[in-house]
């Protein structure tokens, strides 16, 4: 089965990927990890990327599909969890002839919350992995648990460009909510609640499927 996790920025998407790969063994595709790996690279996409990550602007659709088409080497045969796609109809539509997603999970946060949590997000430089100063510490500060190595803040984690975010979420994604419930493929989970109970519940709706 192929699940999406879709829902605002800070709202918990890259840490229930987290808990959800290790239940499950899902293939996890996070766009915006792909774009940031990338910018790190200095590739010749990355550099072009830069200043639209650095807007929090939207990377145009026809490329998003263009690399998740070449990214699907990666993940034929498995079952996926994308993680921050598709964030617009086009995305939604030209996703179907990649991959068949079976389950769309929304989580929902309210701005104020979002801005208490990316406040604290600290991300390992190595893998990715998430944390927040209050709210799921390290065990040693700035020092990945799972790879060790240094933890680091995103640069668009700030206050304005966290507000831009959570305002183009709510303007261009709330089409592709539309889109999936249509299918009778979505659920809604309130995102807001302690970590460990979002993903049980989160688990419920995938067992259902
Ligand atoms: P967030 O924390 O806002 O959910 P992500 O880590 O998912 O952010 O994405 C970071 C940035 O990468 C976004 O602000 C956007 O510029 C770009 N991005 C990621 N996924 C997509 C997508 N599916 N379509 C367009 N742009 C994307
Ligand atoms: P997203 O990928 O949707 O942008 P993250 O998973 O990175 O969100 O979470 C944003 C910040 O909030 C991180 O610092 C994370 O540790 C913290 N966080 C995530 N889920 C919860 C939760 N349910 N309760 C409290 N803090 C959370
Ligand atoms: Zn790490």
């Amino acid at each position: 089965m192929n699940l999406a996790l879709l829902g605002p920025p800070g709202s918990g998407k890259g840490t229930q990927s987290e808990k959800l790969v290790r239940k499950y063994g899902f293939f996890h595709v996070s766009t915006g990890d792909m774009l940031r790996e990338e910018v790190k690279q200095n590739t010749p996409l990355g550099k072009g990327l830069y200043g639209i990550l650095k807007r929090c602007e939207l990377v145009q659709d026809a490329l998003m599909i263009e690399l998740l088409g070449q990214y699907v080497t990666h993940f034929a045969g498995k079952s996926v969890l994308l993680d921050g796609f598709p964030r617009t109809v086009p995305q939604a539509r030209a996703l179907s002839a990649i991959v068949d997603v079976d389950l769309v999970v929304v989580l929902s946060a309210p701005v104020e919350l979002v801005l208490e949590r990316m406040g604290g997000r600290w991300v390992c430089s190595a893998c990715a992995t998430t944390y927040h100063t209050s709210f799921a510490p390290p065990r040693q500060q700035g020092v990945c648990d799972r790879c060790g190595a240094n933890l680091v803040q995103r640069t668009d984690d700030q206050p304005a460009t966290i507000r831009r975010r959570y305002g183009l979420y709510t303007t261009q994604t709330q089409g592709v909510l539309a889109f999936y419930q249509n299918l009778g493929k979505m659920v809604r989970i309130d995102g807001t609640m302690n970590s460990d109970v979002v993903f049980e519940t989160i688990c419920q709706a995938v067992e259902k499927k």
